[in-house]
């Protein structure tokens, strides 16, 4: 795979995918930032070398139809100033005035492309489709999105069969570095958090990790499954009925390879799914009819905190409860003080996409990490082992 540092962009147009699917707000305004940032120094590279880009990427989810609600022309102006200089806008991703736009770009100029999933073609991954943006006249294709590689959409991977040259980006290089740093280089002890809503999303990459992590702790709504498969009692907490065997696979294939596989003891319990409800703690195994767990308590803040610190190598993904409430945030937060003082110590830290990352991010913790990902869906199949439809396409 072509690394953005060794190609040369000089006199060269290239078309770039970024993954510019920020969130607005009712003006229209964009409330963070951090996708456009990402790919800065990868626009900055080509520009800097003497070529031009066209930017092309999706916005929330249009599903094939023209939506000025997801047009990307909101974000032009800030992207002009955030790359301090004209930022061309063409109103459709294909058509002739895209290729007119694209054909008159001179060298150190930016030309967004309108959002591709106004085509029903992208997601599809139709050829014909890919071929059209192709033929905007690039002479190298760029693929800085990670948080897309694990689909194989016109513009993440389809489009690449059109090229001879072409190249991964900065942060799509980076995403790929990091986490081989932690699958494959991960030094000991290896922790891995796992949280989220349920074990089925990510049966993989638990079981992946039995082999690698030291320890595994795991928070959030799966913990309940694995609960009550060993007997306690969860009340009407989320749990996955038919998974209780696999939990108790889980819990017996942690023993067999020596993998600390870490439940919580205790339980923030709601009475109502809300951030209103009446808050209860109980012990692990106790949580009575008519209360759900909602955050791990804590008792459990403390021991997985203290098992984070220690560690050398950090991954975390998924949230310890409901973080989207704030009566139910405080275990979230409390791993993602943990993950910054892991990595203080020494540690490699790697948080992965999603509420996690929101976490680290919200705290303002973003540097305090080793990384974040940009992608959670696309890292957790990627360390899964699978091969990503964006990544072999720039392989080939
Ligand atoms: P995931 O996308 O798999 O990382 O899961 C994130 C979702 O899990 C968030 O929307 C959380 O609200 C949800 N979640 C985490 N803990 C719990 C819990 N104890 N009960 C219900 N949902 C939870």
């Amino acid at each position: 795979m072509k690394t953005l540092d060794s190609y040369n962009f000089s006199g060269k147009k290239a078309i770039i995918r970024v993954d510019f699917n920020v969130p607005l707000n009712d003006q229209f305004e964009i409330t963070d930032e951090t996708r456009i940032n990402a790919v800065i120094p990868t626009v900055k590279k080509i520009l800097s070398d003497g070529g031009s880009a066209i930017l092309m990427s999706h916005l929330g989810r249009p599903k094939g139809e023209v939506n000025e609600k997801f047009s990307l022309k909101h974000i032009v102006k800030r992207l002009s100033e955030v790359f301090e200089q004209e930022v061309k806008f063409a109103n459709d991703c294909i058509g002739q005035e895209a290729k007119d736009l694209a054909t008159s770009l001179q060298n150190g100029e930016l030309l967004l492309l309108e959002n591709l999933r106004f085509y029903n073609e992208e997601t599809k991954g139709d050829e014909d489709f890919a071929k059209k943006l192709a033929g905007l006249g690039a002479d190298v294709y760029v693929n800085d999105a990670f948080g897309t590689a694990h689909r194989a959409h016109a513009s993440t991977a389809i489009i690449a069969k059109f090229f001879t040259d072409k190249v991964a980006g900065k942060v799509m290089q980076a995403e790929l570095d990091n986490a081989k740093k932690v699958l494959e280089n991960g030094e000991s002890p290896f922790t891995s958090i796992v949280g989220g809503a349920k074990i089925s999303d990510k049966i993989l990459i638990i079981e992946k990790l039995l082999d690698k992590a030291d320890n595994l702790i795991i928070g959030g709504g799966m913990s309940y499954t694995f609960v009550k498969a060993l007997g306690g009692e969860i009340g009407e907490s989320i749990c996955e009925n038919d998974k209780l065997d696999l939990a108790l696979e889980i819990l017996e294939k942690a023993k067999e390879k020596g993998v600390n596989l870490v439940l919580p003891d205790d339980t923030l319990c709601g009475n109502d799914f809300s951030n209103d409800s009446d808050t209860k703690l109980v012990k692990r195994g106790q949580i009575p009819a008519g209360w759900e767990g909602m955050d791990i308590g804590p008792e459990t803040i403390t021991k997985f905190s203290e098992i984070i610190k220690d560690s050398k190598t950090v991954l975390w993904n998924g949230p310890m409860g409901v973080s989207e409430f704030s009566k139910f945030a405080e275990g979230t937060m409390s791993i993602a003080h943990a993950v910054k003082t892991a990595t203080e110590n020494g540690a490699f830290s790697l948080i992965g996409g999603g509420d996690s990352a929101a976490a680290i991010n919200n705290l303002g913790f973003g540097n305090d990490v080793s990384y974040v990902s940009t992608g959670g869906g696309a890292l957790l199949e990627y360390m899964e082992g699978k091969v990503l439809p964006g990544v072999a396409a720039l392989e080939d």
